[in-house]
């Protein structure tokens, strides 16, 4: 079972975020970059599949300048077998990201394809589900638990010895957890309690200079990814001012109506 897992390249999660001057996105020169956590724990799901025998090859993606590369490096450190760097200079919105997945889906045939539930650097928590919705395929998203059925009784043609049919994903939600069952291939996006990913030891680092890193242009995959939306301006959180203590109930209103305006 091959799979993939869509890597992005963001603000370190350690950094203070800026607003550029202008107002027109989020500082990011002179900047620590890192892997998005939640694909480090994708990443990390991924690779643990294969250390079960479960899974035989894993391979990282990941979109934009040639600066990615970084955290396809990274990704091969962690455990990942190939890399593909889809190059672009341009931005990549979330539809952008998943026509180009979907792309790559397409040429790879991965079984389980794994993104992290939401990129800290935008938090837009959309990709994963655009690439379900272009692919045709189930998605189980925010997991937090996966179990890899292998179902004989189901209705698919099995996909290979030692592999599962069915994906059982647990997933996070307001409410508590709910589980899917899932026909492989499908989306699975990765919640922050799903494990704890490891670090690259040196050996590991070293040795992932010499795995293979495909590059291959956006244009050449042929799909549109021109921006569908236009950011007018970025601005800081106001400052929160600290709270006060009143000492009565009628203190309390007095404020409530005075100061907040809420009654
Ligand atoms: P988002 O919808 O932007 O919050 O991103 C969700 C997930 O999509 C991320 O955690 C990544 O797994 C994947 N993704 C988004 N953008 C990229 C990119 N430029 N390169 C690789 N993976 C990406």
């Amino acid at each position: 079972m091959k799979i993939l897992v869509a890597v992005k390249r963001v603000v370190d999660y350690n950094v203070r975020i800026r607003v550029r001057a202008d107002g027109s996105g989020v500082e990011t020169s002179g900047v620590k970059m890192s892997m998005n956590p939640f694909d480090e724990i994708a990443l990390e799901e991924a690779v643990r599949l294969k250390e079960k025998g479960i899974a035989t090859e894993v391979v990282v993606v990941s979109i934009g300048a040639d600066v990615v590369q970084e955290v396809l490096r990274t990704g091969l450190a962690l455990g990942a077998d190939r890399a593909i760097h889809v190059a672009t200079e341009s931005e990549i919105q979330p539809l952008a990201a998943a026509k180009i997945l979907s792309a790559i889906v397409a040429r790879e045939q991965p079984k389980l394809i794994f993104l992290g539930k939401q990129a800290i650097d935008d938090d837009c928590n959309q990709t994963g589900q655009m690439l379900a919705g272009l692919l045709g395929v189930g998605q189980g998203t925010f997991a937090s638990k996966l179990v890899i059925e292998n179902d004989g009784a189901n209705p698919l043609p099995p996909v290979g010895a030692g592999e599962g049919n069915y994906i059982l994903v647990t997933r996070e939600v307001d409410g508590g957890h709910v589980t899917v069952r899932l026909p492989l291939p499908a989306v699975v996006t990765s919640d922050l309690r799903l494990n704890e990913p490891r670090y690259p030891n040196l050996p590991s680092i070293m040795k992932a200079k010499s795995k293979p890193l495909a590059k291959i242009s956006a244009e050449e995959l042929g799909v549109d990814i021109t921006p569908r939306i236009r950011t007018l301006k970025v601005e800081e959180p106001k400052k929160r001012v600290g709270g006060i203590k009143v000492d009565s109930v009628a203190a309390l209103v007095e404020k409530l109506r005075s100061e907040a305006k809420v009654i």
